[in-house]
């Protein structure tokens, strides 16, 4: 498949693949198209009527398809030199992608040791979603996350036992496994603008229902400027 990079040259678009939180599709020969991921929503389009009229981004591809991005929030779109891209200021290459095997309980474990003593005083949330912020875990994940690892959204990092890192862990692993499989939360919607399949236990829809795994009402706190929903009896 073709794009138009410029009104003369068409350039073939290689494989796509993830970047903590970026998308990268291979431009070739030797060129990159980097999609940051906050709050925009990327479709593909059979049907040029199906296009936003409100978009921050278009690709026409030569077989009259399209691919749009509208962004909510924020989010970036740039094409970068490939020889380039290990200097970009934002796109981490040596991320550890969570969703394959090299993501293991030692490289986890080893961002603990790495990080200065006052790093150890920001929160588990703020150390998910913002200190290794290159995975690409949002406050979304986090809730379920935390759940399964029966930590609370407010505990500090520097508290956490080896029994507390090895839940964590485990629960990110789970969570983004099922979400990967489940083709994200059934709050989102994917390319083709079908919602995702991963129902979260823990989001503004359970607020006041019993806990799955205790039967506690669940709770919600604001916390560093976005909304925990937790278990105040499964998680501490
Ligand atoms: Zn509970």
């Amino acid at each position: 498949m073709n794009i138009t990079v410029s009104r003369r040259r068409k350039k073939p678009i290689g494989e796509s693949y993830p970047c903590g939180s970026f998308i990268l599709y291979n431009v070739e020969p030797a060129l990159v198209l980097v999609f940051g991921c906050g709050g925009e929503r990327i479709t593909y389009h059979r049907d040029s009527l199906t296009i936003p009229a409100k978009r921050q981004f278009l690709l026409e591809f030569d077989d009259g398809t399209y691919l749009s991005i509208t962004v909510q929030g924020w989010g970036s779109a740039q094409l970068v030199e490939s020889g380039k891209l290990p200097s970009h200021p934002h796109v981490d290459t040596g991320t550890i992608s969570l969703v394959n095997e090299e993501f293991t309980y030692e490289s986890f474990d080893r961002l603990f040791a790495d990080m200065a003593p006052k790093e150890l005083k920001v929160s588990v949330r703020q150390f998910i979603t913002s200190k290794p912020g290159s995975w690409g875990l949002g406050n979304g994940y986090l809730q379920d996350i935390l759940f399964q690892a029966r930590i609370h959204p407010q505990r500090k990092l520097r508290d956490l036992n080896d029994d507390d890192k090895h839940r964590l862990y485990h629960g990110i692993r789970g969570v983004v496994k099922q979400a990967v499989a489940c083709g994200g939360r059934d709050t989102e919607l994917d390319l083709y603008g079908q919602p995702g399949r991963y129902r979260c236990i823990m989001d503004r829809r359970s607020v006041g229902t019993p806990c799955p795994s205790c039967g506690t009402s669940i709770e919600k706190i604001s916390f560093q400027g976005g909304t925990c929903y937790f278990c105040p009896a499964c998680q501490r």
